[in-house]
C-alpha cells in the first residue's frame, strides 16, 4: 500500500462515512480528482495494471447512481460512482493485516498501526479547553445523538465528539482538521 492509499483509507476511517464520492474525499484527502480515482480504483501504465483501495481493502465497495441533475432547466442524469466504507470490515482488516505482518518481521517491533502518526495527543489534563490549531482529529468520532452547536466555529451543527477534548465539532470543522493533519504528515 503506498503513502497516499494509507492515508486516504485512514482519512475516510476518521470522516466515519458510509457512503463517500470521489469529490468528497478529495475535498478532504486534499488530492487531485485524478488521485483519488487512481487510488481507489487503480490504473494501468504501460501495460501493467496496478490495483487500487476498492481490490486491496474489502471494506469498500463501489455502487454506481445514477443523479438526476435537474439544475440546469433540463433533466441530466449523470452516472457517479458512490463507495461504501464497511467500518467494522474495516477494523476487521487491520487487525488482520497487523498480525500477518508482525509474523513477518523476526524480533522486530511490530509495524505502527495504519492509523499512526507521530503522537500529537492533546494535554486536557488541566481541563483548559485546546485552541483549534492543536486538536487531533484522531480523537475524535463521529456520533448520532444531538450534540448541539459546533464548539470551533459556532455556527454548524456538532456530529463529531472528542472526549478526551470534550469537543464537538461540525463536519467542516472537522474535514479541514483532517486536511490540516494530512498537511502536517506530508502527505500530497
Ligand atoms: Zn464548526
Amino acid at each position: 500500500m503506498t503513502r497516499n492509499e494509507a492515508a486516504a483509507l485512514a482519512t475516510i476511517a476518521r470522516m466515519g462515512w458510509e457512503t463517500f464520492t470521489i469529490r468528497m474525499l478529495q475535498q478532504v484527502a486534499r488530492l487531485s480528482y485524478h488521485q483519488v480515482r487512481r487510488i481507489l480504483q487503480g490504473y494501468t501504465a504501460k501495460g501493467t495494471v496496478y490495483c487500487g483501495l476498492l481490490e486491496k481493502c474489502p471494506a469498500i465497495s463501489v455502487v454506481d447512481a445514477t443523479v438526476i441533475d435537474e439544475s440546469a432547466g433540463t433533466t441530466v442524469r449523470r452516472h457517479e460512482s458512490h463507495f461504501q466504507f464497511d467500518t467494522e470490515r474495516y477494523r476487521e482488516w487491520t487487525a488482520e493485516l497487523a498480525v500477518w505482518l508482525e509474523d513477518e518481521g523476526e524480533g522486530e517491533d511490530p509495524p505502527p498501526p495504519l492509523d499512526s502518526g507521530c503522537n500529537t495527543g492533546v494535554n486536557v489534563a488541566n481541563g483548559v479547553r485546546p485552541l483549534p490549531g492543536v486538536l487531533d482529529p484522531r480523537t475524535f468520532g463521529r456520533v448520532k445523538i444531538e450534540l448541539g452547536r459546533c464548539d470551533v466555529c459556532g455556527t454548524g451543527k456538532a456530529v463529531y465528539r472528542s472526549r478526551e477534548a470534550g469537543v464537538n465539532i461540525c463536519e467542516a470543522c472537522y474535514a479541514r482538521l483532517v486536511r490540516e493533519g494530512n498537511a502536517k504528515e506530508g502527505v500530497r
